[in-house]
């Protein structure tokens, strides 16, 4: 078994990740590494679908176990990435949503992966997204809106940064990087 094609994507909580990657994953031959994580299911989030969403015994044990590829502590929580998601037969593109530490591990591994990173057009209106999500508490939201400044400092470590200003702009442009296809013709 070979490892599939890795396209890294990263950005401040409530950029837009899992509405660009959602738009991604209706392309064919796309498909996401689901991640293990502790942190609590949101509203309408599917297990094994959007996370394997796991106990900390559980996580710790896949850890010791070198069942992931990588792993990070974001915003309180573990999150990590299964070594199973990313094998494949297939010409698939495989998707990582993880932060920039996770970036980072992928780099260091000597993954031949693709990082784009998802830019907010201001600070102003990643913090109006993510209150708007409605998915966190006062303390998740601040503590998420803090590690924003960080991640963004980072941005010039990925291969393309796109600014999601429009969802609508940003998925064909998204898309023409991962399916390497021109601008909207990513089909
Ligand atoms: P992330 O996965 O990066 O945390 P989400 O995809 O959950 O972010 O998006 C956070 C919120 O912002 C959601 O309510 C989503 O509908 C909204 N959103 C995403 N992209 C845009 C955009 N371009 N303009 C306005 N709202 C957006
Ligand atoms: P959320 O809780 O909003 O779904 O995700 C929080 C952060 O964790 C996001 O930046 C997301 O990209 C990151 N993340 C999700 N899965 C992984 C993973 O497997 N590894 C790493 N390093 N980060 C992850």
């Amino acid at each position: 078994m070979s490892d599939a094609r890795a396209v890294v994507i990263s950005g401040p909580s409530g950029v837009g990740k899992s509405t660009l990657i959602d738009a991604l994953l209706r392309k064919p031959g796309v498909r996401l590494a689901v991640s293990a994580t502790t942190r609590k299911p949101r509203q309408g989030e599917v297990d094994g679908t959007d996370y394997h969403f796991v106990s900390p015994e559980r996580f710790e044990a896949m850890r010791d176990n070198g069942e992931l590829l990588e792993w990070a502590q974001v915003h309180g929580q573990s999150y990590g990435t299964p070594k199973s998601e990313i094998r494949s037969n297939d010409e698939d593109v495989v998707i990582l949503d993880i932060d920039v530490q996770g970036w980072r591990n992928v780099k260091a591994l000597g993954i031949d992966a693709l990082g784009v990173f998802i830019a907010p057009p201001s600070i102003e209106e990643l913090h109006r997204r993510l209150h708007a999500r409605g998915s966190e508490t006062e303390q998740s939201c601040d503590t998420r809106l803090q590690g924003a400044a960080s991640e963004l400092a980072a941005q010039n470590e990925y291969d393309h940064v796109v600014i999601n200003d429009g969802v609508e702009q940003a998925s064909k442009e998204l898309c023409g990087i991962v399916l390497r296809t021109p601008q909207g013709n990513g089909t």
